[in-house]
C-alpha cells in the first residue's frame, strides 16, 4: 500500500483555518465580507472578551437558502465563482469558499439564516468541524453568525492570542476600516454589551470620516477628489484575436484623503488601503505614499491616508493569499507612480501650513485619535523594526471607553471628552479677597470687537506667503511677519533650505547647474566604504555641481562646486551625501539620489539661525519662499512657517 493519503476534510479544514483564521479579528473580517457580498445595508458586530468567548455578526443581506446553508460548510463551496474565468474578474470580496468551513473547524459555530423568498429560516450548528444540528427556525431575513470559543480545540493557537483589549483593538480597527469604505451602510460594534461604534448611512466618505474620527481630524485631511488616469495597453499582435479598442484602455481611479505633512505618525497604522473595495496591505502602495511625502516629512514619519483605488478586475490579482489581504498589480510601476503623483499633486495644490501648536486641551492633534490598523501593524511587526506605536502627541486617555490599553482604537472618543467641561468659575471657586478678575467685568464698548477687514479663514495656506510683511526677527532666527490671516513665524534656515533645494533640483533637471571652478582643486580622503559609494554616484555628483576625479589611492580631487556652496562647506556636504547614500539609498532611484544631493547642498549652504537679517534680506527670503513649489516643509520634513491665526488672537483677547 502506498504511503500517500488524502487528508480527511476535518484535518484539511483545520489546516486551511491556520491561514484564514489567525485571531478573532480574522473571523470578523471574513464575516463582514460575506455580509457585504450578501448586499447587507446594516451590519452589527458583537464581541465578548475580545472575541474569544463570542463573536456575533448580524446582517440584513440576502441570506441563504436551506440547502446552501449546509453546503456553505463544505470546503471550496462558494456562490460567488463558478469557473476559472470568473477568477480573473471577481467583483465580490469572497470567492475561495474557505472561510465558513475553516471557522467552523476551530470553534462552536451557529449559523442562522433566512432568504427573503423562504418563509422559514435555517439554524445550523457546527462544533470543531462536525455538524451537530440542522433545523428549521423562525428567523428574520438575513444572517446571524455566532462564533463561540474560538480555538477551543486548537490550544496552541489559543495561546498566541493577546489580551482582550488587543484583540478587541484589531476587531475595532476592521469594523472602522469597512465602515469607511461603505459610508452608505450602518455599522455597529458592541463589546461586552457596550456600544463602541455606531454609524448610520451618509452620502459621502467625507461625512463618514467625520462620523468616525470627528471634525478635528477632518480639518487636517486633504481631499484627493477623484483622480483618474488611463493605462493604454499596446495593441495586440496582428495575428492575435480581435480586441475591441475600449478594451485596450484601462482606467484607474483614486479617491480618498491624506493628511497634511504636519500630521506625523511614527508607523503606518493610520494608512488604510482599499483596492476595488477590498481592504488590503500592499508594500507597493505604501511605498507610493512614502514617495509622495518624500522630503515633506522627516524620515520614519508617516501620514494618515485613506485611499480607495478602483481599477479593472483584470488589472489586479486578489488570489495571492488565503486571507485575501494581499494583491498583485499587473502593471505595478504604473499604479505606483499614479498613486504617488496623485497624492503629491494634491499636497502641492493644498499648500497646507502649520498652525502654532496650542495647548493640548484646546486642540488635540488629529492623528492622535486614529485607530490602530491590524493589517499595517502586523506587517510592521513582521518586517520592520520600528518604535512602539505612538503618536506625535500624547494619547488621549481611553478611559471613557472602559478599556485602557494604548493600542486601542480611540475613534470612539468622539463622544464628549471624559472630563466634563465645566465653566472655570464652577471648576475653581475664586478666592474672595483678590479682585484680579477683569474678565468678569462687563467689557466696555470702546474696546471694540475685531479689527476691520480681518480674515478668519480655516486651514492655513501658504498662498498668503506672497503678501506677508516681515516685521522683524525673533532671536535672530525666526522672521515675524504680518499676514492677512494672522501672525506668521518663519524659520529662516529651513525657509532658505527649501528655496535652495528647489533651485538646485530645477537647475539639475534643466541640465544647467550653476557651479564655480575652485582655484585649487580640493583633495579629499575617503574611507573604503565612502570610496565604494563615491564610485557609484560620482557621475551624479558631477552633474549636481561637484566635478571630481580620482587622485591616488582613496583620494579624490574636487574641481567644481555649486555656486551657493562655500569652499569650507564642500567636504562636509560630500561626506553627508556619501553617508546618506550608503545608509539609505542602496537600490534607491536616481531621482531619490538627486533629491538627497540637493537636500545636502541646501542644508549646508542655507542661512543659519542666529544670524541677523536686514529688512531687504527678509523681504527677499519671503518673496523667494512664496515662489517655491512646496514652501511647507524643509527637505527633511520640518515645517517652515507657523501661523498664529487671527481667530486665535481674537479669541485670546476675548474679542470673539
Ligand atoms: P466565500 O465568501 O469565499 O464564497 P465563505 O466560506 O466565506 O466563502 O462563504 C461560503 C458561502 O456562504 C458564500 O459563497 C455565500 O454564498 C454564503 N454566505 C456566507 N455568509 C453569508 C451571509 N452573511 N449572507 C448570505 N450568504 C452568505
Ligand atoms: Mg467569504
Amino acid at each position: 500500500m502506498g504511503r500517500i493519503r488524502v487528508l480527511p476534510d476535518a484535518v484539511a479544514n483545520q489546516i486551511a483555518a491556520g491561514e484564514v483564521v489567525e485571531r478573532p479579528a480574522s473571523v470578523v473580517k471574513e464575516m463582514l465580507e460575506n455580509s457585504l457580498d450578501a448586499g447587507a445595508t446594516a451590519i452589527r458586530v458583537e464581541a465578548e472578551s475580545g472575541g474569544r468567548r463570542l463573536i456575533r455578526i448580524t446582517d440584513d443581506g440576502h441570506g441563504m437558502l436551506r440547502d446552501d446553508a449546509m453546503l456553505a460548510f463544505e470546503r471550496h463551496a462558494t456562490s460567488k465563482l463558478s469557473s476559472l474565468k470568473d477568477l480573473q474578474s471577481i467583483a465580490t470580496l469572497g470567492f475561495r469558499g474557505e472561510a465558513l468551513p475553516s471557522i467552523g473547524s476551530v470553534s462552536r459555530l451557529t449559523l442562522e439564516t433566512r432568504a427573503p423568498e423562504e418563509t422559514t429560516g435555517t439554524r445550523v450548528e457546527i462544533q470543531g468541524g462536525k455538524m451537530i444540528k440542522c433545523e428549521e427556525a423562525a428567523l428574520a431575513a438575513g444572517t446571524i453568525l455566532t462564533v463561540r470559543d474560538l480555538f477551543f480545540n486548537v490550544p496552541p493557537r489559543k495561546k498566541f492570542l493577546r489580551s482582550d483589549q488587543t484583540e478587541l483593538a484589531h476587531i475595532a480597527s476592521l469594523v472602522t476600516h469597512y465602515s469607511l469604505a461603505h459610508p452608505d451602510k450602518t455599522f455597529e460594534l458592541h463589546h461586552d454589551y457596550r456600544e463602541l461604534l455606531h454609524v448610520t448611512p451618509v452620502g459621502t466618505v467625507r461625512e463618514r470620516v467625520f462620523q468616525v474620527f470627528g471634525a478635528q481630524v477632518l480639518d487636517d485631511l486633504i481631499d484627493l477628489g477623484l483622480r483618474e488616469v488611463e493605462l493604454k495597453l499596446p495593441p495586440p499582435h496582428p495575428h492575435a484575436q480581435e480586441v475591441a479598442p475600449e478594451d485596450l484602455v484601462r482606467p484607474f481611479l483614486l479617491r480618498g484623503f491624506v493628511s497634511r505633512p504636519q500630521v506625523q505618525k511614527y508607523n503606518r497604522s493610520s494608512i488604510y488601503l482599499f483596492v476595488n473595495g477590498r481592504l488590503i496591505k500592499d508594500r507597493l502602495l505604501l511605498h507610493a505614499i512614502s514617495a509622495a511625502y518624500y522630503n515633506l516629512m522627516p524620515p520614519g514619519a508617516y501620514p494618515f491616508a485613506l485611499l480607495f483605488l478602483d481599477c479593472d478586475a483584470e488589472e489586479v490579482d486578489v488570489n495571492v493569499h488565503p486571507s485575501k489581504t494581499e494583491v498583485r498589480f499587473r502593471h505595478s510601476s504604473f499604479v505606483h507612480d499614479f498613486v504617488r503623483d496623485a497624492i503629491r499633486g494634491s499636497l502641492m495644490e493644498a499648500r497646507p501650513a502649520s498652525e502654532l501648536p496650542l495647548a493640548e486641551t484646546q486642540r488635540p492633534q488629529a492623528g492622535a485619535v486614529l485607530p490602530y490598523s491590524e493589517f499595517t501593524q502586523t506587517m510592521e511587526n513582521a518586517r520592520l523594526e520600528l518604535p512602539e506605536w505612538r503618536s506625535v502627541v500624547p494619547e488621549p486617555t481611553a478611559g471613557a471607553l472602559g478599556v485602557g490599553e494604548a493600542d486601542l482604537p480611540l475613534f470612539m472618543g468622539r463622544a464628549a471628552p471624559s472630563g466634563d467641561f465645566l465653566p472655570p468659575a464652577a471648576a475653581a471657586p475664586v478666592a474672595p479677597s483678590v479682585d484680579v478678575a477683569p474678565s468678569r467685568l462687563k467689557v466696555p464698548n470702546h474696546h471694540g470687537g475685531a479689527p476691520d477687514g480681518v480674515q478668519l479663514d480655516g486651514m492655513p495656506s501658504l498662498d498668503v506667503l506672497k503678501d506677508l510683511r516681515p516685521i522683524g526677527q525673533l532671536h535672530e532666527s525666526f522672521i515675524i511677519a504680518a499676514g492677512r490671516d494672522g501672525l506668521w513665524i518663519v524659520d529662516q534656515h529651513v525657509a532658505h533650505e527649501r528655496i535652495l533645494f528647489e533651485q538646485v533640483l530645477k537647475q539639475r533637471a534643466a541640465g544647467r547647474l550653476e557651479k564655480q571652478q575652485l582655484l585649487i582643486p580640493m583633495v579629499v580622503e575617503l574611507t573604503a566604504g565612502q570610496q565604494i559609494e563615491y564610485a557609484r554616484i560620482a557621475d551624479e555628483l558631477g552633474a549636481s555641481g561637484f566635478e571630481s576625479e580620482p587622485f591616488g589611492n582613496r583620494t579624490i580631487a574636487i574641481k567644481t562646486a555649486p555656486v551657493d556652496v562655500k569652499p569650507g562647506q564642500i567636504e562636509r556636504i560630500l561626506f553627508e551625501i556619501l553617508e546618506v547614500a550608503e545608509r539609505e539609498l542602496r537600490g534607491a532611484s536616481l531621482d531619490e539620489l538627486r533629491r538627497n544631493i540637493a537636500a545636502s547642498i541646501a542644508c549646508q549652504a542655507a542661512i543659519k539661525i542666529n544670524m541677523r537679517l536686514d529688512q531687504t534680506k527678509m523681504d527677499w527670503l519671503l518673496a523667494r519662499l512664496a515662489e517655491c513649489e512646496y514652501p511647507t516643509n524643509c527637505p527633511h520634513g520640518r515645517p517652515i512657517a507657523l501661523r498664529y491665526s487671527t481667530r486665535e488672537i481674537l479669541k485670546g483677547f476675548h474679542r470673539i
